[in-house]
């Protein structure tokens, strides 16, 4: 399995994929290619909850091509309550910031081929 399946499918688990530096320990997303700290190399895998807070976020009210089913919807960035890691992912029914203030709690719910990591709140 490649990278990116493997963290899809931890997502569908409502967990987070994530190289931790075996240098240093720092925490990584499992894009990353060397230690943003340290400049190792060395990783090694390990899953977080998917739960966090929302630190920031877009709503999409003009939908792409496709996306008209899910309109209005939120590109949500979650902050891991395991770590300082955030996360970009999607979030249906949302139509104002009343609908979702900053530090709403939230937790990764699964994933699709088009939206990418779906988020709800918890
Ligand atoms: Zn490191």
């Amino acid at each position: 399995m490649t990278v990116e399946e493997q963290l899809i499918q931890h997502a569908k688990e409502g967990k987070l994929l994530v190289h931790k530096c075996t240098e240093c320990g720092y925490l990584h997303l499992s894009t990353a290619y060397y230690c943003l700290k340290c400049g190792s190399k060395g990783f090694e895998d390990v899953l977080l909850d998917g739960t966090g807070t929302i630190a920031t976020y877009t709503i999409i009210t003009v939908a792409p091509a496709g996306f008209e089913k899910f309109t209005p919807y939120a590109f949500v960035v979650l902050k891991l309550d395991q770590s300082d890691l955030r996360i970009s992912g999607f979030m249906a029914g949302i139509a104002t910031p009343a609908d979702l203030p900053v530090g709403t709690k939230a937790r990764i719910a699964g994933f699709e081929d088009n939206c990418g990591i779906i988020i709800k709140k918890q």
